[in-house]
């Protein structure tokens, strides 16, 4: 059965001192709940922080991006590795500023889906169109290609590993949410795709978190769909209050 799964993406926000005392609070309040997953993803600077603040709550820590080398004249970048030997359990891989602001192609993101992987490293794989062509009627096209890019040369086995999160790229940091209706469909055609490739059974126990302007009024409208099993949450992430109250949603929406 898949898991439920709410995870706060920071982007290039907070400070260190701010990082530790989000986790802390966090930690507080849903640090001991099993009932689904929790994540924070802070800028790679403050992640041994989180990591060390979150110890002995069931939060786990993601970097907001990886790289797909091991070692090297890679300047600048941060290999799977790297972010396991700071306690990292998972990365965002292709969120959609890294497609849209600095260029990343589904190659390059499906290498580093599969370096992450390979190295024992959990990914969060983000896909989603943008508002022309979702204007266009390329909604589907336009996933399809980032999932079957992104996911469909890895083995059946890696992707118990690998959380999908669709992130209309229209909705993200804009206040405007996708209509529950609409983001289950996207949610069903993503999960019939993983379904023809990959079987059944695979396809139903593989979490899909939406994300795109998540907040509290719209929390648990959003996650009571059943193909959406969880949310990645940019700007409501930033605060302790409005993260938790969509922890609580997500909770409340799936009768847990
Ligand atoms: C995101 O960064 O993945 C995101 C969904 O941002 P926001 O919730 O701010 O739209």
């Amino acid at each position: 059965m898949r898991r439920i799964f709410v995870a706060g993406n920071w982007k290039m926000n907070l400070s260190l001192a701010g990082t530790r005392g989000l986790v802390e609070a966090l930690k507080k309040a849903v640090g001991a709940e099993k009932r689904l997953d929790v994540a924070v993803a802070p800028p790679f600077v403050y992640l041994a922080a989180a990591v060390e603040a979150a110890r002995g709550s069931v939060i786990t820590v993601a970097a907001q991006d990886v790289y797909f080398e091991t070692e090297g004249a890679f300047t600048g970048e941060v290999s799977p590795a790297m972010l396991l030997d700071v306690g990292c359990t998972w990365t965002i891989v292709g969120h959609s500023e890294r497609r849209h602001v600095l260029g990343e192609t589904d190659d390059l993101i499906a290498k580093k889906v599969k370096a992450s992987l390979d190295a024992g490293l959990k990914v969060i794989l983000c896909v989603g169109e943008l508002l022309e062509e979702r204007e266009a009627g390329r909604t589907r096209d336009v996933v399809r290609t980032q999932v079957v890019k992104g996911l469909f040369d890895l083995s059946a086995e890696t992707l118990a590993d690998v959380v999908i999160a669709y992130e209309p790229v229209w909705a993200i940091g804009t206040g405007v949410t996708a209509k529950p209706g609409d983001a289950n469909e996207v949610h069903g055609f993503i999960r019939g795709l993983l379904s023809e490739k990959f079987g059944d059974a695979l396809a139903a126990d593989m979490t899909i978190q939406y994300g795109g302007s998540v907040k509290p009024e719209n929390a648990a409208e959003l996650m009571g769909q059943p193909e959406v099993d969880g949310a990645l949450v940019g700007g409501a992430s930033l605060k302790a209050g409005p993260f938790v109250e969509i922890i609580r949603g997500a909770l409340a929406a799936k009768g847990l």
